[in-house]
């Protein structure tokens, strides 16, 4: 045996990027997960919208030990079979024609703004670089991706940032009006708010964003990097919305839980980046293409998508019913399983010391900035770990009323 790692040796070998729960999971099956010392958790933060099967699937697996008995790696000097597969599924299963593989959201959105650019370059000359985003968006934390998401706690003290990004207030139309022009290569939405409150777009919001790329001649680009993969009940968000994107990037269940991550166009926008201009030695890797295949499978049935809409309900019901009687929740909100339960008054400004007292009860949720709690379980979970879940989750809330008082 080894030495023992815990939680303090993370101060010491870590560069102090991130500030993990004292908790070592060690071991998951469906959305139970353990710890170090054999406690039990119900899994409802899925690796923040990551582990859309759960943990341990059979079929995911199956398809990484077949996969590794294979082939690992070739590079993108050759052609590999696992990467052509999961492309056409894409393909197949979407309005793109054509996919970019990369094996994170920041690179994937990499690809999707370097291509807005080479675009808007080629098809209105230098002038056309503007990218339009929202403020409060998240696109990763490449020093692109952070230029583009508007929020400034993620981007300053870096260094001039990258320019022409034009940030306007989420949801709002006349914003979008008054700042998409001849001069926009791309508009750039994430359909739901992840990281800053569980958001959802408004229908209108959307359309008139493809409205306005049409008119000045600007790509749309959905940020499905959380949204994507069943998430919503549908298998991608734009069609829950019923507004077609020009380009789509996807990551967290991409892979459920291996690196994977693609971009996915339309053969007129992906023309622009031609042999040469972009890159990534790891992206279309064998092994995380093999999973995605089978994520992909898995996840695209009528049954799968169908069970995410029922448990959004029944959730949806649950998590009221706790936030009412506790003051805990004032409102609860959200889309097939990503959700968000925003903070009462009381408890405003504090859901990292909540969602620290839902995993010492044997929960895990997640935290959408400081007054939101946020749910994206399995996709698959079984009914009975969500009523465990929720029965946890009650006494939670109860504990945390009596301290309140
Ligand atoms: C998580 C996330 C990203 C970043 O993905 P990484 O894999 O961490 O680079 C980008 N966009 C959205 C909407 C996300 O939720």
């Amino acid at each position: 045996m080894t030495t023992p790692v815990s939680r303090d040796l993370f101060q010491q070998v870590m560069v102090p990027t991130y500030n993990p729960m004292a908790v070592v999971p060690v071991r998951g099956i469906d959305s139970r997960i353990w710890d170090q010392n054999g406690s039990d958790y119900i899994d409802f933060a899925g690796g923040i919208a990551v582990n859309a099967l759960g943990h341990g699937h059979p079929a995911l697996i199956d398809a990484l030990t077949r996969q590794a008995h294979q082939l690992w790696h070739v590079s993108n000097v050759f052609t590999n079979e696992p990467a052509l597969r999961l492309a056409r599924a894409l393909t197949q299963a979407t309005f793109a024609d054509q996919v970019f593989f990369a094996n994170s959201g920041a690179e994937a959105n990499e690809a999707a703004f370097k291509l807005a650019r080479r675009f808007g370059v080629r098809t209105g000359g230098d002038e056309k670089h503007e990218i339009v985003a929202a403020l409060d968006s998240f696109h990763g934390r490449s020093l692109f991706t952070v230029s583009v998401a508007g929020q400034p706690k993620y981007s300053e003290g870096f260094g001039p940032p990258m320019a022409g990004i034009r940030h306007v207030a989420f949801n709002d139309i006349a914003a979008l009006e008054a700042n998409v022009s001849s001069r926009t290569c791309a508009v750039v939405v994430e359909p739901i708010l992840g990281e800053s409150g569980v958001i959802p777009a408004r229908r209108a919001y959307l359309q008139r964003a493809r409205e306005l790329c049409d008119e000045h001649g600007a790509l749309l680009i959905f940020d499905e990097v959380q949204t994507g993969m069943g998430r919503l009940g549908t298998l991608f968000a734009y069609e829950h919305f019923g507004v077609l994107p020009d380009v789509m990037t996807l990551a967290k269940a991409l892979g459920c839980g291996f690196p994977l991550a693609a971009m996915l166009a339309t053969k007129d926008a992906a023309q622009y980046l031609g042999p040469g201009t972009h890159g990534s030695t790891f992206g279309g890797n064998p092994l995380a293409c093999a999973i995605g295949e089978a994520a992909l499978s898995v996840i695209n049935q009528p049954s799968v998508l169908r069970g995410v809409k029922v448990r959004h309900k029944y959730l949806m019901s649950a998590l009221a019913v706790i936030g009412k009687r506790f003051d805990l929740f004032q409102e609860v909100r959200g889309i097939g399983l990503l959700l968000g339960c925003a903070l009462t008054e009381r408890w405003k400004g504090h859901s990292q010391h909540v969602m620290r007292h839902f995993l010492e009860h044997g929960v895990m949720v997640l935290q959408a900035g400081p007054d939101v709690i946020r749910l994206a379980p399995s996709l698959i979970i079984p009914m009975e770990e969500i009523d465990i879940g929720l029965c946890r989750m009650f006494e939670t809330a109860k504990t945390l009323s009596l301290e309140a008082d």
